[in-house]
């Protein structure tokens, strides 16, 4: 008999539940059925102990009822020694439970979830083989001889439709014989053009000094068109050549399709893609074939930080600054931070690229830490674009037939349309107008769910809450006075198209942003489009900033530079600075020199000012000059607790009471910051409140922060969220 520690979503603060089970023997690792109070639950069996006692012995001793395992799910652990290990290591560094972090590692079709039981299995496919030669007797028809001939001259036929009759009738006269393999649903349609690329000295340096480095993790900072890809292309092949692995992150996979075309270019099958956005089955079949060591380089989004790859020689994160590294909800982590904790186990190399790093980055490179190689030079020598800052307080600048346009930047596009170039305009607002406001009493309408304002959406006529996406009538009356005028102010993107079109009656515009982007591929065909020539103005939020490379474009304008900056977060400049920058970096990139022209009401802020001259490193000295003073990373650390209640007295009360008991506790070492009301309310209708401790040495905090925080994380009335390293704060 066996006795079994099973980890399920019910325990997931407190011990693993024992059961036993005298079946064949089970291995750590495996998922197992199980029933508690007469549900069906799902669990993964972190330890087996196997006894000879009988299960009252076993009972006795253990002092527990013991209850006997319903039916074991699999034969072999579904997770490597290396990724349980760094599950463990994951869940107690951002104070998140274990089997949280289980599930997130493991696509839907193997959480250990009741979910899973009928998520996608695994799905078959024919390879058509010849078993036999043809002999004379054999008499084929014309269809059957197609077949044949199709089986013979090409290296993989597989049985379907429109090919089965042959198929099947070939196959009993013992021709032909079927192959099962395991089916990957993922079907990739991909442009797929070798190209010979001779890496400049930069690039064959900084491949160099990365590869043949001491360091375990680098800062790759590269100004943007510096052909940074190159070198992650490029330092992946050695390290295939060694024999190992490789995992490239990229922040959004949609965005990314040029990237994935160029490594399915040099690696072949040997590349899977892994992403949030593939369906439950494709990602079954990526993550097994990736499990079957089919596979060499993986490229995708943030969750690709926890595929099943053995003896990884080198994980990338390519714009290593980009906010979707960061998990925000269970469980709580950073891609950056788990490649390190990954690292460790193979002595594989972290590179982080970016042409605007982190300041936590940045400044671990400043200090030795990280390695740190620079790409100073665009490809081709190309100059960064000639930038202008116009000032819009100014209403001479303003066009006079829309209040959002330039005069600068209507006679730049006028440019761009009679040279037949290409031109992105930036504006990180989607909807038509961010706010409705009532004419009669000057209440701004707001979402009843969440309390901020509701953005008005011309295309489905709708007011939209961009926090829970909830949707709501535009003629609804005011709730305030019941008035029924609106006034819609501020602009999004769908004006900005409107306006446009309205100056440039010609142009031919296309607009991506998140409200583009739900339909699948649809971001990557607008992209597309664009590239193509089938546009002349690509209009869009922070998704047309980043990474693109399109060689007709000339132009980049941003709209409302500064509004990001009012941000409720101490990152609020360096987003603005690095949104900005890699705005005006699209310009410019190939034969045509670039221009950029950011709009602005604040012109002499120290963001708009470095980012007009794309100067980094002034930006970074500026700003680490804050974060000093304001006590922020990454000068200190910060861990933000929110807390979630029904009653906000009572919440309040509380949370005074445990910042009290915080700061005894902690005493110097930690500034406890709050509490905070939270912007939204993301637990319906409850209140939330945040404290941020700021601390220097996180091991030395952690056991108080376990303790003191024990009763919340098991008591039911509240709710709270542990965020480790949070992004924002
Ligand atoms: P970054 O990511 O640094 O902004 P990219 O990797 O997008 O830059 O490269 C910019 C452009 O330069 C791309 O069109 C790329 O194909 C091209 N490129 C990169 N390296 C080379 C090279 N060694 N020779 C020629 N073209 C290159
Ligand atoms: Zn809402």
């Amino acid at each position: 008999m066996q006795i079994l520690s099973v980890l399920t979503q019910y325990n997931a603060l407190t011990k693993p539940f024992t059961y036993y089970y005298d079946g064949d023997d089970v291995v750590k690792g495996v998922r197992v059925l199980t029933t508690i109070n007469r549900r069906k639950i799902v669990g993964y069996v972190v330890n087996v102990v196997s006894t000879d006692e009988t299960i009252s012995e076993a009972s006795k001793r253990l002092g527990l009822n013991l209850v006997l395992i319903d039916e074991v799910l699999d034969t072999e652990p579904i997770l490597t020694a290396e990724l349980f290990e760094l599950s463990e290591i994951v869940s107690s560094y951002y104070m998140n439970p274990h089997i949280s972090v289980l599930q997130a590692m493991l696509p839907p079709s193997l959480r250990p979830l009741k979910s899973a039981l009928t998520k996608p299995k695994i799905a078959y496919e024919y390879i058509v083989k010849i078993n036999r030669a043809l002999t004379a007797e054999d008499k084929l028809t014309p269809k059957q001889q197609g077949v044949f001939d199709e089986v013979s001259t090409s290296e993989r036929v597989v049985r379907k439709t429109n090919n089965a009759g042959q198929v099947d009738s070939l196959v009993k006269r013992g021709i032909f014989r079927l192959e099962e393999v395991e089916k990957s649903r993922l079907k990739l349609d991909l442009k797929i053009t070798p190209v010979n690329v001779t890496l400049t000295n930069d690039q064959e340096n900084a491949v160099n000094a990365i590869y043949n480095g001491s360091k375990e993790t680098y800062l790759l900072h590269g100004v943007t068109g510096s052909g940074k890809t190159e070198v992650y292309l490029h330092l992946a092949k050695k390290y295939v050549e060694d024999n190992k692995t490789v995992i490239i992150l990229v922040p959004e996979i949609a965005l990314t399709k040029m990237m994935i075309e160029r490594f399915f270019a040099e690696f072949g099958r040997e590349v899977a893609i892994f992403h949030s956005e593939l369906t439950p089955a494709e990602k079954y079949d990526e993550y097994r074939k990736i499990a079957q060591g089919k596979i060499k380089v993986v490229v995708g989004a943030r969750s690709a930080i926890f595929v099943p790859l053995t003896n990884i020689g080198l994980i990338v994160i390519d714009e290593e600054h980009a906010e979707s590294y960061k998990q925000n909800v269970m469980p709580f982590y950073h891609a950056t931070t788990v490649a390190q904790m990954r690292a460790k186990s193979y002595n594989s190399k972290v590179v982080l690229g970016s042409a605007t790093p982190l300041l936590e980055t940045i400044a671990r490179a400043k200090k030795d830490v990280y390695g740190y190689v620079e790409l100073t030079k665009r490809i081709n020598e190309t100059v960064l674009p000639h930038t202008t800052v116009v000032d819009m307080f100014d209403l001479n600048n303003v066009h006079t037939d829309s209040p959002f346009i330039s005069k600068q930047l209507f006679s730049g596009l006028t440019d761009v349309l009679n040279n037949k170039e290409q031109a992105i305009i930036l504006l990180n607002r989607r909807g038509y107008a961010p706010y409705v406001t009532c004419r009669e009493c000057g209440a701004t309408k707001l979402c009843p769910e969440c309390g901020i304002s509701l953005a008005f959406h011309k295309s489905d006529n709708t007011l939209k809450c961009h926090n829970c996406a909830s949707s709501y009538a535009v003629n609804e009356p005011c709730a305030t006075c019941e008035g029924t005028y609106f006034r819609f102010s501020g602009f999004g993107t769908q004006k900005a198209v409107e306006d446009l079109e309205k100056l440039f009656p010609t142009a031919r515009i296309l607009r991506l942003d998140s409200d583009i982007a739900k339909k699948r591929d649809s971001t990557y065909k607008v992209l597309e489009a664009f590239r193509n020539a089938e546009a002349d103005f690509l209009v869009g939020t922070q998704m047309v900033a980043k990474g693109h490379d399109f060689p007709l474009v000339s132009l980049v304008g941003i709209l409302n530079a500064d509004a990001a900056l009012a941000f409720p977060s101490f990152r609020a400049a360096e987003r603005t600075f690095q949104l900005i920058t890699q705005a005006i970096g699209r310009s410019g990139r190939d034969k045509i020199s670039g221009r950029a022209i950011i709009q602005t009401l604040t012109t002499n802020h120290y963001v708009i000012n470095t980012a007009k001259k794309q100067d980094y490193l002034a930006f970074a000295k500026r700003e680490m000059y804050m974060r000093k003073l304001s006590h922020n990373p990454p000068y200190y650390f910060l861990i933000s607790l929110t807390f979630s209640h029904s009653n906000e007295t009572t919440l309040l009360a509380t949370i005074l009471t445990l910042k009290k008991q915080l700061e005894e506790t902690l005493g110097s070492d930690a500034e406890v910051v709050g509490p905070i009301p939270k912007l939204y309310m993301a637990f319906g209708q409850k209140v939330s409140k945040s404290l941020i401790i700021k601390h220097r040495n996180y091991f030395k905090i952690k056991p108080h922060l376990l303790k003191l925080l024990h009763p919340f994380r098991t008591q039911s009335s509240f709710d709270v969220r542990i965020d480790v390293d949070p992004v924002d704060a």
